[in-house]
């Protein structure tokens, strides 16, 4: 009887854990999981320059504070979950690459290729607000989920096998979400921008802006690309009534010209 029981105990732990998304998915990890595990890649990604090289902070004052202000803006507009939880702390990484991406928790990566491209500060707000909710709705451990199966999970939850975190960290950065993720992320970024000075269709400017160019954006490669995403994003935005005109852009030219 002395070890029936402890299995009995584990499964209802981890059933007293898991939670399921609006949209039915099954996450097994805590949302506190989510932030260790985004504290964990955050780290991985600072001690690796060589693939991340991250423009330092007290180099370029005015841009981080720039792009933090625009972060906050959309968190603390309040339809944004695990605000009180998640830094919701963004990073710019300096290199040609025109892509952005989250980790579990709310760390932010935006590259400068990818600034670059863009036409106006609606379009930076709606890829931001488009990470905000992968994060917000932990694609990423739902996707962990899936990947990695239950059972092996049982040992992360239960805190059995410390290595199996780091590990998992480590697979996050080659994460792909799922085309429902995607479709979800971009209603969001239309709810939390239409509370904002943004356009709220700020994520379909970016998608224009990115496709302008001759060969794929790596955008498409971690965030598979749903049919007619410009078209739903645009159509959000008229049945909320939200704004969808961009303001002065004066800032937003100072920022670009800023970056190197
Ligand atoms: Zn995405």
């Amino acid at each position: 009887m002395k070890y029936l029981r402890k299995p009995i105990l584990l499964l209802s732990f981890i059933l007293t854990f898991a939670t399921c998304s609006e949209d039915g998915d099954l996450n097994v990890f805590s949302v506190e999981q989510d932030l260790e595990l985004g504290r964990q890649t955050n780290q991985e990604i600072r001690n690796t320059p060589s693939d991340y090289p991250i423009l330092d902070t007290e180099d370029y004052p005015e841009a981080y504070s720039y792009l933090q202000r625009m972060v906050n803006d959309i968190v603390q507009q309040g339809d944004v979950a695990h605000a009180d939880v998640f830094p919701y702390e963004v990073t710019i990484i300096n290199q040609d690459v025109q892509n952005a991406f989250a980790t579990p928790g709310g760390y932010l990566y935006v590259y400068t290729g990818l600034i670059d491209v863009l036409d106006n500060e609606s379009e930076l707000a709606g890829v931001l607000a488009h990470e905000i909710a992968h994060s917000a709705e932990r694609h990423s451990t739902n996707q962990l989920t899936k990947q990695y199966g239950f059972s092996t999970l049982v040992s992360v939850i239960t805190g059995g096998d410390p290595g199996l975190l780091s590990q998992i960290a480590g697979s996050l950065l080659s994460l792909r979400f799922s085309r429902s993720d995607e479709a979800e992320a971009d209603d969001r970024s239309v709810d939390y921008l239409c509370n904002t000075r943004y356009a709220a269709n700020g994520a379909a400017g970016f998608f224009e802006s990115i496709q302008d160019g001759s060969s794929p954006p790596e955008f498409f490669s971690s965030h598979p690309n749903p049919d007619n995403r410009v078209a739903d994003i645009n159509a959000r935005a008229q049945e909320q009534n939200c704004s969808t005109t961009t303001g002065d852009q004066t800032a937003f030219q100072q920022f670009k010209a800023d970056l190197p």
